[in-house]
């Protein structure tokens, strides 16, 4: 990426006064802290997470943040919505009872009962979909890799929404009444993975799109062992399928640190990060807790980090700190956060978000957020490459921030509500390793030195922007591509 004039000039500017309140020594604390198996993983709405938010109110409350939660406290509750497969639920083939999950996966719920034959057309690479009549039919068809594009870094999962998002939705739009996948030989190395997730089933949050079941055709997979047996013109789906539905808390943890300036001080700063990781799950190497250590806890540590710095030296604007919880479960917190916040939400001016900044090659790092369509302010864009400039000086890697990029890494974090509001928003990120979302993200493999450069720049990017006369301006042409 080209680096604004301004920065190029390498005139020297003054640190921000409280730089040496960034230790290492204190990130690595609270990173061991957070990540401890004590915690268990902070699964979204599960007590673990409530443990772990009231051990980061705690933290606040040490570090001398005021509360900016609800009702004059660090918290702020909302309600997560579930919905998930009852255990219960029955699926038979020619009157042979399937074992759920074990012998059928459930991928897309509803609430069905069935006892229709099954119509099967084929492998799906060489099914012509445009021809296919199957409106009001129970449908069966071999899932094909085809042009879906695998990449070692996506969770396997992801291959189901893949062939869902090529083949099934077609038949859904002809009307199709349940949908019957084979699974191919991809598919049987994803089974695993992609039970995990249908089991644990749709979490949102009062108006989004999964609040309510969206759907009456229910999607299925089957193993490749099935085929013979669906192929048979008199095979016939009974099936008696039931959606269960449940509401949990969750929590953003909100302080905040009061500006110096009487105008400016009614303006914010917003550093942001998550408190939920992905809970206790299918055990990889004899161990089931996914610690979430650099996902998120690096981010929160150094967030922490920039609360005693500017505890110490508290800019002209004030500095909210929201570390939102379920993000691992769509957004959900900051969703919440940005229909609900808790100060005016126009005088928020920034949003300085970080997931995952402690891991891969020291040297080099990413904002997104940092180019068009992604960009939304080119003001603080600037206050963030001048800042990598005259601190850590990070090579920046520019690929993760395309619109082409496969990972779609931009999407899948929280300062995404608040750009959708028009915020001006970043999002700080050492980007993605082998260990992400498994147990083996954890305290030990954090690169303490990369943190702390990673934390510097967040605090030095925020004392510009809590300082600045002016703040940051929203692009005027700033449309995502999604
Ligand atoms: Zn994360």
């Amino acid at each position: 990426m080209s680096l604004p004039a301004a920065a190029q000039t390498g005139k020297s500017v003054a640190p921000p006064p409280a730089l040496s309140s960034i230790r290492m020594q204190d990130l690595k604390k609270d990173v061991y802290d957070l990540a401890d198996a004590h915690f268990r993983g902070r699964s979204a709405g599960t007590l673990d997470e409530l443990k772990a938010s009231m051990w980061i109110g705690e933290k606040y409350r040490a570090l001398g943040l005021k509360p900016a939660g609800d009702d004059g406290t660090y918290f702020q509750y909302f309600t997560l919505l579930r919905h998930s497969v009852n255990v219960n639920s029955t699926i038979s083939i020619n009157g042979r009872p399937l074992q759920l999950w074990k012998d059928v996966a459930i991928a897309q719920m509803a609430n069905k009962q069935l006892d229709e034959p099954i119509h099967y057309l084929g492998n799906a690479a060489l099914i012509d979909m445009n021809a296919v009549n199957v409106k009001g039919k129970v449908v069966a068809l071999e899932a094909s890799p085809e042009g879906i594009a695998m990449n070692k870094s996506l969770p396997t999962w992801r291959y189901s929404r893949s062939i869902m998002d090529k083949y099934g939705s077609i038949l859904l739009a002809k009307g199709a009444a349940a949908i019957i996948f084979i699974a191919d030989a991809t598919a049987e190395r994803c089974w695993d993975d992609a039970v995990e997730n249908f089991e644990r089933g749709n979490y949102d949050i009062e108006g989004g799109a999964s609040a309510k079941l969206q759907t009456t055709v229910p999607v299925l997979w089957l193993h490749a062992a099935a085929k013979q047996e669906l192929m048979n013109k008199s095979a016939v789906l009974k099936a008696n399928i039931v959606i269960d539905f449940f509401e949990y808390p969750s929590v953003n943890i909100v302080g905040k640190i009061d500006g110096t300036d009487p105008k400016l001080s009614a303006e914010y700063l917003l550093y942001s990060g998550h408190q939920d990781a992905h809970g206790v799950r299918n055990a990889i190497q004899n161990d089931s807790i996914f610690y979430g250590a650099d996902d998120n806890a690096s981010v929160d540590a150094a967030m922490f980090a920039a609360a005693r710095a500017f505890k110490k030296n508290p800019g002209k604007r004030s500095v909210l700190f929201v570390i939102h919880g379920a993000e691992e479960r769509g957004l959900l917190g900051s969703r919440w956060y940005v229909a609900h916040p808790t100060v005016p939400r126009n005088n928020i001016v920034a949003v300085l978000n970080g997931d995952m900044i402690g891991r891969n090659n020291p040297d080099s790092a990413a904002i997104l957020g940092a180019a068009p369509p992604h960009r939304n302010s080119l003001d603080l864009v600037k206050m963030a490459m001048d800042a990598n400039l005259e601190g850590p000086r990070f090579k920046l890697d520019t690929l993760w921030d395309k619109p082409t990029h496969i990972e779609g890494w931009y999407f899948r974090s929280d300062h995404l509500p608040y750009a959708r509001q028009g915020i001006p928003s970043l999002m700080y990120t050492t980007l993605l390793h082998a260990d992400y979302h498994t147990p083996l993200d954890n305290a030990e493999r954090i690169d303490y030195g990369k943190l702390k450069k990673m934390a510097d720049w967040m605090y030095r990017t925020g004392w510009k922007i809590a300082n600045a006369s002016k703040r940051p301006a929203t692009d005027a042409d700033f449309k995502l591509e999604r």
